[in-house]
């Protein structure tokens, strides 16, 4: 086939998409109360923006739409009529300043990246145009935009990583104050680790330095998962006592990073059928233990201590998961800092790589997306 040949079927092709158009891509004028007319250089995006919409508002005025293949002269609906009451939209704008960037807003207005590219889904943060709005804040009064999702089909534990030289460090209890200096040196280090955390324990988790911390461990690719609300022993309660226990800590874990765990460490390693039922039916699917224990909290941070525990677990398994503790009585930052750098080198050592607990037992840790807590 030659240029011109394909050129001509081209040519009709587009014919037919154009021609076409008015039956796959239909304006719902009847709850239309202000309509555009699609200029060159336009993009969805763009539009919603200007007009102050979500991507999924602009598509539900327009059924149909196709924004990799928005037409000149296209005429779309960018107000819904307000009598229909079908107003899902955005509470509060943002208009774009120069110098600013994708990071710089959701650092400001205290979101996630994930909630707020979910917030202006399709935005792309490599060409914000000056002027321009984003949204910031949501019109759901729920501060979570997800749907509940189901309960677990099914509930695994583990022990160990499922890859041989991996190793997963875990820290237990925090946030607490000393976090940021173990972020600098897991950062040194190029280690990923996993910190299962509480709501209400050393720390507030509503308080907003703890926020930062948590949003830090997030973008530096730490996986935070649950270890509680109150850091509550699970056989203890009954089903309906340990919703809050999982719900309030994760709403603020997904207010902060814009996912839910669906992963936990019962605290205390204090666990039956009844904890595995209650955890099964709120939407978990994995308990997270380990197969070595530092004792750190026993042995005050000895280093000599831990690494020859460390040696000997490592003697049975080559990809541990490991437990340490972000806070125990006595703790220093140095005594912190100094016990897992010998432990991260020593294992680093032996060839193994530090890797957080997604990678460590080849599973989504969190929800998907969109996944609420189960009602
Ligand atoms: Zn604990």
């Amino acid at each position: 086939m030659n240029y011109k040949s394909i050129s001509f079927i081209f040519m009709l092709l587009s014919l037919y998409l154009v021609s076409a158009l008015p039956l796959e891509f239909r304006l719902n004028k009847r709850s239309c109360s202000k309509t555009y007319k699609v200029v060159k250089g336009d993009t969805c995006y763009k539009i919603w923006t200007k007009y102050g919409l979500s991507e999924s508002k602009l598509r539900n005025l327009n059924s149909g739409l196709s924004c990799s293949n928005l037409k000149t002269g296209t005429e779309l609906c960018v107000a819904g009529d307000s009598s229909s009451g079908n107003n899902s939209s955005c509470k509060t704008q943002y208009t774009i300043q120069s110098g600013d960037t994708c990071y710089k807003i959701w650092t400001k207005y205290n979101l996630s990246e994930s909630s707020f590219k979910k917030l202006n889904s399709g935005i792309d943060c490599s060409k914000l145009h000056k002027g321009n709005k984003v949204c910031v804040s949501s019109s759901n009064s729920s501060t979570s935009t997800s749907t509940p999702s189901n309960p677990s089909s099914s509930f695994t534990w583990y022990r160990e990583c499922v890859h041989s030289n991996n190793y997963a460090i875990t820290f237990d209890d925090g946030v607490y104050k000393y976090d940021e200096a173990l972020l600098d040196l897991l950062k040194k280090k190029g280690v990923k680790a996993t910190f299962f955390i509480n709501g209400n324990n050393m720390s507030d988790i509503t308080n907003s330095s703890v926020r930062k911390t948590i949003k830090r461990m997030y973008n530096e690719g730490h996986n935070i998962l649950s270890h509680t609300w109150s850091h509550a022993d699970l056989t203890k309660l009954s089903k309906s006592s340990t919703r809050p226990e999982l719900k309030k800590l994760e709403d603020e874990i997904y207010n902060i990073i814009g996912k839910r765990p669906k992963s936990i460490r019962p605290p205390y390693d204090f666990r039956n059928d009844n904890v595995v039922d209650h955890l099964k039916y709120y939407g978990y699917s994995y308990g997270i233990l380990w197969n070595i224990d530092t004792k750190d909290w026993e042995n005050k941070g000895n280093v000599d201590t831990v690494l020859s525990i460390i040696k000997n677990g490592l003697s049975k398994s080559n990809r541990p998961i490991i437990l340490n503790h972000s806070y125990y009585d006595g703790i220093s930052k140095d005594k912190l800092l100094k016990l897992v750098e010998k432990e991260i080198d020593y294992l680093n050592g032996k060839g193994l790589k530090g890797v957080n607990m997604e990678t460590c037992i080849g599973h989504n840790v969190y929800r998907s997306s969109g996944d609420g807590f189960p009602n």
